[in-house]
């Protein structure tokens, strides 16, 4: 089965279009290959991809702070509580804990901030080139919250870090923003699916596709790495690591690269 990142690997960064992972998708579908969305999207915004896309199998939100897997095909795992249509499991700290931590560390360290969940939704737009709906469900954060720092340089950042690590939550980074979370990250959830999938049949393999350093601890969860390039042709220093394939394609191109070498190593045997 394959886990995805979604912003600049499944959908376009630019566009937030799938393009050629579409195909890709339904490559996966035919092969009975599994594909988990993992995201730093809301849940709210994930629902209303998972609709866009056809979607009909688990995913996780906000960079690793909830699983959802769909009630038609699963029994209720231990720990998870009824949710919807979903089953669905909170790992990460609640939102309403880190704005004040975020605050605190700004002015510490002399940072200029700015969350997405109180930037007017004209200034998501801005920011994201999300259409209207989108970014109004991107504000709707449960267990991350997205920002930018005005005056960004390294020194500030790090201490940032430090800061807010000694309120132990910790940031990461996406494509386009700054991330502070709590006890979670992509590689925990992504590990938990794992476990119930490895319940279902003990010899799943397991592949994983990303852009950014936030996708590092779910590329590193996995049998078969892959890293997609950014817009500009690069890819993400933060998320490279000896044994992950970095695909040459940019975002989706990249994902359907991915696609073709999995399922070409699984035909193979691997
Ligand atoms: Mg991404």
């Amino acid at each position: 089965m394959l886990f995805t990142d979604v912003d600049g690997t499944l959908l376009s960064a630019d566009t937030y279009e799938p393009g050629p992972a579409l195909a890709a998708m339904k490559t996966c579908r035919d092969d009975n290959i599994p594909v988990i969305l993992v995201s730093s999207k809301t849940r709210a915004e994930m629902v209303s991809l998972r609709t866009r896309l056809d979607h009909g199998d688990p995913f996780i939100t906000e960079n690793g702070g909830a699983i959802y897997l769909p009630q038609e095909d699963w029994q209720k795992p231990p720990g998870f509580c009824e949710d919807g249509p979903f089953w669905s499991l909170a790992m990460g700290t609640p939102h309403r804990t880190l704005l004040p931590v975020l605050q605190r560390a700004a002015a510490r360290c002399g940072a200029r901030v700015h969350g997405l969940s109180s930037m007017p939704v004209a200034e998501v737009i801005r920011c994201t080139g999300l259409a209207e709906q989108q970014a109004r469900l991107a504000r709707m954060r449960e267990y991350d919250e997205p920002f930018l720092v005005e005056n960004e340089e390294p020194r500030l950042l790090r201490c940032l870090e430090r800061t807010v690590a000694e309120a132990g939550l910790t940031l990461t980074r996406g494509g386009r923003f700054h991330h502070i979370l709590g006890g979670c990250d992509k590689g925990g959830a992504v590990a938990r699916v794992m476990t119930l999938y490895r319940q279902r049949r003990a010899d799943t393999i397991f592949a994983a596709v990303g852009d950014a350093r936030n996708d590092l601890t779910m590329l590193r969860a996995v049998d078969f790495p892959f890293l997609v390039r950014r817009p500009d042709g690069s890819y993400d220093g933060a998320a490279c690591f000896k044994g992950v394939v970095c695909t040459d394609g940019v975002g989706p191109e990249g994902f359907a690269q991915a696609v073709r070498l999995f399922a070409d190593a699984l035909d193979r045997g691997a």
